[in-house]
């Protein structure tokens, strides 16, 4: 249920609105968009009908939520979010991009690609410390060494960082030292994580499942919010499908398609949805002319001996000119890069 408050209802009758709900068993969250407030209610539907909140001062209207997805829904704020990081902001005018290497590997490998890539105008280092292989036998990364690095690197470079997290343990870790955490798409489901990153405050890109539907997915983002934290950004980065010239399909029509549905910011990965490195600045330009909001993109400074994934990975050149490229794209519907 959503109560609408009303354009003038003060500070205390909000209080007072929140404080009946809670009282009623619901969770509340105070949706504060740039017209009105609303209090978003979870819980027991029956409970709120006879409960007089209707008429309490300040109250306009309620508003039931039919969908399963209730924070996450357009339905509860109509305007789209807008998260600030460090300096800029992901789901306003300026598409943000992410770029940086697979994992990190090294002092080396990490400060050269951030120079680089913030150089060339990305706004944060991306790379994996700790890493979901498919194989145990593959590099599983740095860990809190690298968790160290990517926090140098952002202090050199001013990039805001992004790491991805696995469990509890490695999330616990990682607030301490990126601006960003990631969860990626083989722990999209994984919903005792899904809650410990909605007690943290900072933003969390939520990657899509391997075979999730657009349902599963911003329910998974709902769990998240459902604990407080309202700085998601949804990933799409490609599902599985019988195709097997590319690593997974990107479904572009994600974007647009969860735009309508919700108003958390979308970004894109064309890298981990091609795998194919001469696909991803096509990929990338189509996102943005989709409407996506950002994109995260790996970039390696020698892809041929990457410890993972560089068949996929851009070189700083090949990033460089991409982001050139992305300008008139991004101009073209409305945006800036
Ligand atoms: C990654 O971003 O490094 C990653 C493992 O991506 P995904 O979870 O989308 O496979
Ligand atoms: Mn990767």
């Amino acid at each position: 249920m959503i109560v609408v408050m009303d354009l003038r209802a003060t500070e205390e009758q909000v209080k007072a609105v929140d404080k009946r709900l809670e009282e009623l068993g619901f969770k509340t969250h105070l949706i504060r968009g740039v017209e009105r407030l609303v209090i978003g209610a979870i819980g027991d539907r029956k409970q709120i009908l006879n409960s007089g909140i209707e008429i309490m001062p300040g109250v306009e209207k309620l508003v039931p939520i039919m969908k399963p997805f209730k924070l996450v829904s357009r339905d509860v704020k109509l305007e789209d979010t807008v998260i600030r990081v460090r300096d800029f902001d992901i789901g306003a005018k300026e598409i943000t991009v992410i770029a940086g290497p697979c994992a990190v590997e090294s002092r080396e490998q990490l400060m050269e690609t951030a120079k680089l890539v913030a150089r060339a105008g990305a706004k944060a280092i991306r790379g994996g410390t700790y890493k979901p292989r498919t194989s145990p036998y593959s590099f599983q990364g740095m860990e809190e060494d690298g968790l160290q690095l990517l926090a140098e690197a952002g202090r050199e470079t001013g990039l805001a960082t992004i790491t991805e997290v696995i469990d509890e343990k490695s999330l616990g870790l990682a607030v301490n030292y990126v601006d960003i955490i990631q969860i990626g798409a083989r722990n999209m489901q994984n919903f005792q994580l899904l809650r410990a990153a909605g007690r943290i405050r900072k933003p969390v890109v939520l990657k899509r499942g391997l075979s999730a539907t657009m349902e599963e997915w911003l329910m998974a983002a709902e769990y998240i919010m459902s604990e407080g934290n309202y700085n998601v950004i949804l990933c799409e980065r490609g599902i599985r499908t019988f195709e097997n010239y590319t690593r997974n399909t990107l479904d572009l029509s994600a974007v647009p398609l969860i735009k309508q549905l919700s108003h958390l910011p979308v970004i894109v990965d064309p890298s981990h949805a091609t795998g194919e490195w001469r696909l991803v600045p096509p990929l990338s330009k189509g996102a943005v002319a989709v409407g996506a909001d950002g994109l995260l993109v790996e970039v390696h400074p020698d892809p041929v001996t990457a410890l993972c994934d560089g068949p996929q990975s851009l070189t700083p050149e090949n990033f460089r000119v991409l982001m050139e490229e992305l300008g008139p794209v991004a101009n073209s519907v409305g945006r800036d890069i």
